[in-house]
């Protein structure tokens, strides 16, 4: 089977749709997000109908899980927390239902799903570190996670339960099945790699490979409706940065 993850989409639908139309392009048997469809960007509703149109499985995320009050919005800096705070004015009430039903983790296919991270998908944690990786091994369900949240894509390997390496994302990574991996498959609305374009990734379970792809958008579009919303510069700037 070959499976297409996306996440942290966070209401960009022109990064949304040039990512949607390069995994049909690709050709996919499902389509897996892991969550934060809202937060920071111009086009929520928009964002949500196009999910619920074509993914086969979608995790909640903190700022869908903030929308709808199922998590607290205090940690957030004050430009998500503004960003959130429109979003939450725009949301339709089925939308609302919608986020409320979402999952952080879930086990799919044989291999494990989570917005954050295997070790506590509700609270958010990232996995930035060497000690942050160690800790998660533990709760690798499948020998095989994939993730997103922190905006940034890699491959974690454990060579050992105390030993990781970590891969940088590229257009093919061959994967063992005899040993655990958490795959961080960066985002669609909002890159902090440096690089502008999306990212996603394509999973094929027989061959046991990723590929992280990256898709150009047009920044500028999506920049020039985050101003007619007077949503926060800080969030405007970051697109053409890739941060
Ligand atoms: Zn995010």
């Amino acid at each position: 089977m070959r499976y297409a993850l996306f996440s942290d989409i966070h209401a960009n639908i022109d990064a949304f749709d040039e990512v949607l139309a390069d995994i049909e392009a690709t050709g996919v048997d499902k389509k897996l997000f892991l969550g934060d469809i809202v937060g920071y960007g111009p086009d929520p509703q928009v964002c949500i109908d196009r999910l619920l149109e074509v993914a086969d499985v979608s995790l909640g995320g903190n700022h869908d899980w903030a929308a709808v009050g199922l998590t607290s919005a205090d940690y957030f800096n004050p430009y998500a927390k503004a960003a959130l705070d429109w979003t939450i004015s725009q949301l339709r009430e089925d939308q609302v239902e919608f986020l409320k039903r979402t999952q952080p983790s879930l086990i799919y296919d044989g291999f494990q799903l989570a917005h954050s991270s295997p070790l506590a998908p509700a609270e958010w944690r990232y996995i930035l570190n060497h000690q942050e990786a160690l800790d998660n091994y533990p709760y690798i369900e499948h020998n095989l996670c994939f993730i997103g949240h922190s905006h940034q894509p890699l491959v974690i390997e454990y060579t050992t339960p105390q030993t990781v390496r970590v891969l940088r994302p590229s257009p093919l990574i061959s994967l063992d099945p005899d040993i655990r991996y958490i795959v961080n498959i960066g985002s669609v609305g909002q890159p902090r790699d440096s690089i502008v374009e999306s990212c996603w990734v394509l999973f094929d379970s027989e061959e046991r490979t990723v590929s992280f792809r990256r898709v150009p958008y047009d920044v500028e579009t999506v920049q020039r409706k985050m101003e007619a919303h007077d949503l926060p510069r800080y969030l405007i700037d970051r697109l053409a940065l890739g941060r």
